[in-house]
């Protein structure tokens, strides 16, 4: 195939145009993925911090200690000077990322480890970012400071499938009582190190397999019909797709741990990808349901999943195909049947009144969408549309 193009650079240097546009794929993070890979902790810490280093654990206060992990990754860090935050909490508020960030000064602590599922990554990522930036974790949010130096390592460890906060460079603060949602994110803010152990998947109930399932499988569709995509994070998001359509039903109704290691896998790709091209339209509407109603993340971002895919997909038409293909169905229609039936097989709402949400509501909602999220959507969406996009859901 010939060159669609030449031009000449201000240097003089011929520039070939192959139309192939220009595009910057990052992932500084280094992905240990594997069953049993949670025993090659310490080995990794020490690799990061070496042999003198102090941790600095973050935890929920429950979960892990219930399922026996805890004990035994206490054991495993042990032969090094350990200090355990487990105050992690869902929907981290910026008072509870304050009082970490100092527990962690106070320590001395030169690494963090997060062991936890979205939250817990997230808390501990501020953490390890807010460690040599210094001021209140709000301000990272607000914009009143930017990131400037990067922080101390740190090591994510997963647990449930979804978040993909391992290996991304954003980390979200939740107020409630102001409805407001902020993203912190830098390049500074990538993990260390993701340890991906699907074993650690196992336990998690269903119902968390298919929030934080769904969560991944969303944010590969739009990462695929993002304005920022591009052939890498193309490739990426057609694997998620694939790897959750024959997965993630198996996953969330006990099917057997190879459903559940392949749903690890996709979280951890489905991050990898769109922390390059961005979520966007569907997680823009999920912010409303999250702060009004208290709706889980994965569930308020898929409820509109196949809404946002009819809107998109006339402007992705030449990219419908091989779309198709992953999703294994023949058409736009079929595709959005098929993304409510795996709702529907794993226990998620398809329709936002089941969530609590009404027509009453509407205004409220569209007034908290984060519009900024929609500039990397390829068709352009106004209020008026948004409103009639989600009255179709009611
Ligand atoms: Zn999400």
């Amino acid at each position: 195939m010939g060159c669609r193009d030449t031009r000449t650079c201000k240097g003089g240097c011929t520039i070939i145009d192959h139309g192939v546009p220009n595009h910057s794929f990052y992932m500084p993070t280094r992905i240990v993925y594997g069953q049993g890979t949670l025993a090659r902790l310490s080995e990794l810490v020490e690799e990061t911090a070496g042999p003198d280093a102090h941790v600095f654990l973050v935890t929920g206060p429950n979960n892990l200690k219930a399922q026996g992990t805890l004990d035994s990754v206490l054991a495993d860090l042990g032969r090094f000077e350990l200090t355990h935050y487990g105050g992690a909490l869902p929907f981290t508020p910026p008072n509870l990322v304050d009082d970490a960030v100092e527990a962690r000064r106070a320590s001395g602590a030169n690494v963090v480890v997060g062991i936890g599922g979205g939250s817990v990554l997230d808390l501990a990522k501020l953490v390890a970012i807010l460690a040599s930036n210094p001021g209140p974790s709000l301000d990272y949010g607000t914009g009143v400071r930017r990131i400037g130096q990067p922080g101390i390592p740190f090591i994510a460890v997963p647990t449930t499938s979804g978040s993909s906060s391992e290996v991304t460079s954003a980390a979200r603060l939740w107020l409630f009582d102001e409805q407001e949602s902020y993203a912190v994110s830098h390049l500074h803010m990538y993990p260390t190190t993701a340890i991906v152990d699907p074993d650690l998947a196992l336990t998690m109930p269903s119902d968390l397999a298919a929030a934080t399932g769904m969560d991944a499988f969303t944010s590969a569709f739009e990462s695929y019909w993002a304005t920022e995509s591009q052939p890498i994070t193309d490739a990426l998001a057609l694997r998620v797709v694939r790897l959750y359509a024959q997965n993630l039903e198996d996953s969330c109704n006990g099917a057997g741990a190879e459903a559940r290691a392949n749903c690890a896998l996709a979280a951890t790709i489905s991050g990898v990808g769109y922390t390059n091209s961005h979520p966007n339209i569907c997680h823009a509407f999920s912010q409303p349901l999250t702060l009004m109603k208290g709706v889980a993340h994965g569930q308020a971002v898929a409820v509109s999943l196949g809404a946002c895919l009819k809107w998109n997909a006339p402007a992705i038409s030449h990219k419908l195909p091989a779309l198709w293909e992953a999703l294994g169905v023949e058409s736009l229609d079929d595709a959005v049947t098929r993304v409510e039936q795996i709702m529907e097989h794993c226990g998620l709402k398809t329709r936002l009144e089941d969530l609590g949400f009404g027509s009453d509501d509407m205004e409220t909602a569209l007034d908290l969408v984060p519009w900024y999220r929609l500039k990397i959507v390829p068709r352009e969406m106004s209020r008026l549309q948004a409103h009639s996009l989600l009255e179709s859901l009611l």
